[in-house]
């Protein structure tokens, strides 16, 4: 099993994905991507962080057609095939999430609507956090 990106997110054996951010040990700051180092809050000096699992369960924000091809690292579909993403507020956790949404269009997507955290693979093959509808 090879994921997109190391240390962002993880996938159990029973295929439940967690996106993976840091928690300031100092305020309890959240951050997402995982933040090492110094805060992300500007009113705290902290500078140690923990590894956390984030809700997998979030609320639409916004969504869209990805009708063109991002440009390079990324590697598309050849021939492209239009991709649906979705930035989704985490449950409880105030972050948003942007990913490529997975089974679903944006006739199927409205703002406000609940998804869930799944995986699913990239064009080139590797495995990436998807959303999907919530079970
Ligand atoms: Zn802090």
């Amino acid at each position: 099993m090879t994921l997109a990106i190391d240390g962002w997110f993880a996938i159990d054996d029973d295929g439940t994905t967690h996106l993976i951010g840091t928690t300031c040990l100092t305020c309890g700051t959240v951050a997402f991507p995982p933040q090492r180092g110094l805060c992300r809050n500007p009113r705290c000096e902290g500078d140690e962080t923990a590894a956390t699992r984030l809700p997998r369960r979030g609320r639409i924000w916004s969504y869209t057609d990805a009708c063109y091809p991002p440009p390079e690292p990324y590697v598309a579909a050849r021939p492209y095939r239009p991709v649906t993403l979705a930035a989704v507020e985490l449950d409880g956790a105030g972050l948003v999430v942007l990913g490529q949404v997975k089974d679903l269009t944006v006739d199927d997507l409205a703002v406000g609507m609940e998804l869930e955290l799944v995986n699913g693979p990239l064009a080139d093959g590797p495995l990436m956090w998807m959303w999907g509808r919530a079970s």
